[in-house]
């Protein structure tokens, strides 16, 4: 697992593309969303984090800092994880320390959005202005977009354009609008995510018990642009473009749940485990995997703790288990460890 994520050293800002970029851990998702996402025992202090980041191929996790071994070993059997520190959530020499602060300034504000009372289908934002709560989401999805963080981008001209606004804090003229829906007390009963998509002149971000619809260009908000492959419209609320008080639209627990689920199976999906797997047993058998090979494997890997479930080794121990429970089919010993 690597250790840190350090661009290298002399780099230009991403934001304001002037000054050096010597800022370290900064967060791509605003850390107030991240130790919502992140916590056990429904503890929003900062490093009792579990995180999970998926990757192309793997899961990564990490604990935060006052995650104790005895709790580390209820998600993992690593013994080289145990003393592991590494945040996945944060980035460093991205930024300068002015535009960290320019971000900062939104997020302390918007963070307050989470006491509205939500008693309505459609409940104004009275936390922040209008101008603010825009500000703050373009920021957040700047970020994800220009960091890379999801393994996608926005097209470069809709990122620039959010670059020029967040930078000169002016949504003036922008043509961007923005639907953004939250579902109330979600986190009480399932886990909450982080995830970005993007496509064309739309963009989707999942964080925590918000989904936030990104649109550059009225048309684009009419689009049926398909993001994780969902064939699935939301009912788009009043759409914001910062000029007026930010609209929330609520929605139910179980279209949120839905939504989730389908996502994180789409994730799993692109993993494209059969596949890999398949290449792997051509390369050691020079034959195509049987039928029973996948499900077999996939049944071992979900033995493991959540947080080795989908790592590289405990793919090979995985493997390893189906290859020796049939010896009629395959003639390999192995060593003993
Ligand atoms: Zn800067």
């Amino acid at each position: 697992m690597s250790k840190s994520r350090s661009r290298l050293l002399m780099c230009k800002c991403l934001l304001c593309q002037k000054r050096e970029a010597t800022k370290k851990g900064s967060h791509i998702i605003p850390s107030f969303f991240m130790k919502r996402i992140n916590s056990i025992d429904g503890c929003n202090e900062r490093d009792h984090e579990l995180g999970f980041s998926i990757k192309l191929g793997t899961i990564d996790s990490y604990f935060g800092r006052e995650v104790y071994e005895d709790r580390r070993r209820e998600y993992t059997d690593d013994e080289s994880r145990m003393e592991d520190r590494t945040n996945l959530d944060t980035m460093d020499n991205v930024f300068c320390p002015e535009c960290e602060k320019l971000f900062s300034k939104y997020e302390s504000k918007y963070s307050q959005t989470y006491n509205l009372p939500f008693d309505k289908d459609l409940v104004e934002n009275t936390k922040v202005s209008g101008k603010e709560a825009a500000l703050f989401w373009y920021g957040v999805i700047w970020r994800a977009s220009a960091t890379k963080q999801f393994n996608v981008s926005l097209n470069s001209d809709f990122e620039e354009k959010l670059r020029r606004i967040v930078l000169s804090e002016n949504i003036n003229d922008s043509g961007i609008y923005y639907a953004l829906h939250y579902t109330k007390e979600y986190r009480k009963d399932n886990p909450t995510f982080a995830l970005f998509d993007c496509k064309g002149n739309v963009a989707m971000l999942i964080v925590d018990e918000f989904m936030i619809e990104l649109f550059n260009g009225e048309e684009a908000a009419k689009s049926d642009e398909v993001l994780w492959g969902m064939n699935f419209k939301c009912d788009v609320p009043k759409l914001n473009n910062g000029l007026k008080p930010e609209n929330i639209g609520l929605f139910p627990l179980w279209i949120f749940r839905y939504i989730n689920k389908y996502i994180m199976h789409q994730l799993v999906k692109r993993i494209d485990f059969r596949g890999k797997f398949n290449a792997f047993h051509m390369k050691l058998f020079g034959r195509e995997m049987p039928a029973f090979f996948y499900e077999e494997v996939m049944s071992e890997v979900r033995k493991a703790k959540m947080a080795d479930m989908y790592t590289v080794p405990n793919y090979a121990i995985a493997m390893k288990r189906v290859i020796q429970a049939h010896p009629e089919l395959y003639k390999v010993q192995f060593k003993e460890e």
